[in-house]
């Protein structure tokens, strides 16, 4: 709180003495209960609430319910804002909240089916001017309240104010840009503000593709000399996979601690600010890729006793990273590492630790003054993952352990030993016989021990076959009608015959439709296209044999494709054992074309055969802005054969200079391609044209009579491997941001003259 002003002193005397006042009595007699049941009713009874006074939303859905809930409440009696049952009271629409004001407690509400008008879910403010103190939300849900324009940003939850708590509260979901939880410091009286957040549940956020999604950020660079005095502890990151940010730290004197993160892609990172303290965390990454641990930026901040596994992160995303600065570094930049305190963490199977990371013309400044000390590193494989990327003398290592040999230059800080590892009742592996790592007390938060106890956590994604299986047979619209009436992970099963679908079959749930027996199904379609994949839509296709023999003759006709604008749910899509042919009534007739804005967590082709087509396979190239934004993060195709496709295989591209983002990802292998890419429409030239991909792996195919591969690096640190393959041309690899030679690994390919 404020005290600076003689008058506020004078009113918080007299708050003290009324509370005396009352404690004489009985609290239960001055306590008053509302139940509310209009947005009227709520507002003309908020204004009268006095301390101790509970308000309580009658349960059923509000709709567009703007809540502004604003009073004096004391210490001893907050003024309370709650659901007439927890759990039962659903703000739906264009509903929020926002608090402001002194010992206010909300709890007990529901946010879904809807999304915030304003820039905020939940607001600890009314606006620039009246803010929270002491004020707490706690018990409370926002689930997929994201905004129906995924670029269009709001942060689910800010807080504002001084001395306020962020509690036990569940939030899952988000999919549009913003971070979820944003803890501002754009006002004096919200600096120094010594917030809680504690014993959430960050459940599930899906990869947005972009900057802007992270989960939760504590300060921003302008304000980042300025102490927050923010506590993080007891939360559950579970699957926090927006960008590569998990928490951003942009402010000084936090301390986050006792926090589980949870096979979440991405790092917790001290970007701005000084003297954080970081202990007692425990990442699981279980080999899931990308999964980060911490990343070490700035002045004093202590890294002390925290628990990462099994974490694959690389790059700014490692397990653990120690970055370079820029000297004198402008705010927005990086300053330099200084007194850095790293002590009694394990690292086990974390495949990178970076040291001095970022090290370029720019950032030139080397850690400083730092301590690197009884850490335990341990890899099964016996790798070392150490790698540094400039001077490291100003980080003195001392007693720690591993079991690989260290490098030259850390030599004298590691005793290397044969060691046994085990795994401890609270779940965490320690080296047998040995005191050296994190310590044994350590006792990670559970799930359930987060958000509120009666809503369940169920949040995620539905895994295809996880349903019921329904029989199909070829009459009429049976399969468009099946699809409207299945549940989210049905399997429809086709038996032999023809299946001419007259509608474009949209998909809105997870749903697999399969040939009874392999490729006794055959279809076609009269539209268009015949499946168009919608919000909350993924398919796979197994066994099928697609022709476009009946499509219409118009150029640009589809066999899949998502909602042309607009999605904001990422998607899969995976064709397995199928035969697609004939895609060649007139011109420029793709198999699979991604809307704009699009996102597909995954696309997979395995096993089939693609046969004269006019168009190309997938176009993943539907973001040309060069806002880092693109349209899938893993891209599969493997076994396949291709043939006598005018276009190309894969056109994907992630344009602009953003580095938040992991993707996209290319992994295409045993493929046999038989003149692809040479129909006069392919603009590109060529038969796989991948720009700004990040990771690429092409191998063991056989690519004859076709156009050129062609890979253009943008920003990252792409890693492109094209190895092993027969190709009829060379591949061409060009750098367009960096200059020297391409970074790409291109061996043994064999290439054949036509
Ligand atoms: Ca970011």
């Amino acid at each position: 709180m404020v005290i600076s002003k003689p008058s506020l002193i004078k009113k918080t005397f007299q708050k003290s003495f009324s509370v005396i006042a009352i404690s004489l009595l009985s609290f239960t007699t001055y306590a008053a209960e509302f139940l509310v049941k209009t947005p009227e009713a709520f507002k003309d009874t908020v204004k009268n609430l006095s301390p101790g006074d509970t308000i309580k939303l009658a349960n059923g859905t509000w709709q567009d319910f703007e809540i502004l809930f604003t009073g004096k409440g004391s210490k001893e009696q907050p003024i309370t804002l709650t659901a007439e049952t927890k759990g039962e009271v659903i703000l739906s629409g264009l509903s929020n909240l926002r608090l402001a004001g002194e010992y206010l407690v909300v709890s007990g509400l529901v946010f879904k089916n809807g999304y915030t008008p304003s820039s905020e879910v939940i607001a600890f403010r009314e606006n620039k001017t009246e803010y929270a103190y002491h004020s707490r939300v706690t018990e409370t849900v926002i689930e997929d309240y994201s905004n129906p324009d995924k670029q269009e940003s709001d942060y689910w939850v800010g807080i504002y104010g001084q001395y306020n708590r962020f509690d036990n509260n569940y939030l899952a979901g988000k999919r549009n840009k913003g971070v979820t939880v944003a803890v501002r410091l754009n006002s004096k009286n919200s600096q120094q503000n010594h917030h809680k957040i504690d014993h959430n549940y960050f459940g599930p956020r899906p990869i947005f593709g972009s900057n802007g999604g992270e989960t939760l950020r504590i300060g921003t660079s302008h304000h980042s000399l300025t102490d927050s005095f923010t506590v993080v502890e007891n939360n559950y990151f579970d699957r926090c996979n927006g960008e590569v940010e998990i928490i951003s730290v942009k402010s000084g004197k936090n301390q986050l601690r006792n926090n589980v993160f949870f096979e979440s892609r991405g790092t917790l990172t001290l970007r701005h600010g000084n003297g954080n303290v970081i202990e007692n965390n425990v990442f699981f990454g279980n080999g899931v890729d990308h999964t980060g641990g911490i990343r070490v930026i700035n002045k004093d901040q202590i890294i002390r006793n925290n628990y990462m596994e099994g974490l694959t992160g690389y790059r700014f995303g490692s397990g653990f990273t120690v970055m370079n600065g820029v000297p004198n570094s402008p705010i927005n930049r990086y300053h330099q590492v200084e007194n850095a305190l790293i002590e009694d963490n394990s690292m086990i199977n974390v495949d990178h630790i970076q040291l001095a990371a970022g090290s370029d013309a720019e950032r030139s400044a080397a850690p400083l003054n730092s301590k690197f000390a009884q850490n335990f590193v341990f890899n099964e494989s016996a790798k070392q993952p150490f790698t540094l990327f400039d001077d490291i003398s100003g980080i003195a290592f001392n007693n720690n352990v591993t079991n690989s040999k260290p490098l030259s230059e850390l030599k004298s800080g590691f005793k290397v030993e044969a060691i046994k590892i085990e795994r401890a009742e609270n779940g965490l592996l320690y080296p047998v016989g040995k005191n050296i790592g994190v310590d044994r007390s350590i006792s990670p938060i559970t799930k359930s021990e987060t958000g509120p106890s009666w809503y369940p956590k169920t949040a995620g994604q539905t895994d295809f076959a996880s349903g019921a299986t329904i029989k199909i047979k070829p009459q009429g619209d049976a399969l468009f009608n099946a699809v409207q009436l299945a549940e989210d992970g049905d399997v429809l099963v086709l038996a032999p015959g023809d299946y001419d679908e007259r509608k474009v079959i949209v998909i809105d749930k997870t749903l697999t439709i399969k040939a009874d027996k392999s490729k006794t199904a055959q279809l076609s379609f009269e539209r268009g296209a015949m499946f168009e994949i919608a919000d909350g839509g993924s398919l796979s296709l197994d066994g099928l044999v697609i022709s476009g023999k009946n499509s219409p003759d118009s150029s640009g006709n589809t066999l899949i494709r998502t909602k042309k604008w607009g999605m904001t749910a990422n998607y899969r899509l995976v064709v397995q054992n199928s035969e697609i042919k004939n895609l060649d009534i007139n011109h420029s007739f793709h198999f699979f074309v991604s809307g704009n804005g699009a996102f597909a967590d995954e696309i997979t082709l395995s096993n089939n055969s693609f046969d004269n087509i006019t168009g190309d396979i997938l176009r993943l190239d539907r973001e040309l802005e060069d806002l880092g934004i693109y349209n899938a993060e893993y891209v599969t195709l493997s076994k396949n054969t291709f043939k006598d496709v005018e276009g190309a295989l894969v056109k994907l591209y992630r344009g602009g200079s953003d580095e938040s983002t992991f993707g996209p990802h290319l992994n295409m292998t045993n493929n046999k391609v038989t003149n692809v890419g040479n129909g006069k429409r392919n603009k590109s030239k060529s038969s796989l044209y991948l720009h700004g991909v990040q990771v690429t792996n092409v191998a063991d195919n056989t690519l004859a009579e076709s156009a050129q591969i062609v890979v253009e690096h943008t920003v990252g640190q792409p890693k492109t491997s094209i190895q092993n393959n027969k190709l009829s041309q060379d591949v061409s690899v060009v750098e367009l941001r960096v200059s020297g030679p391409h970074t790409a690994v291109l061996e043994n390919n064999q290439v054949v003259a036509k």
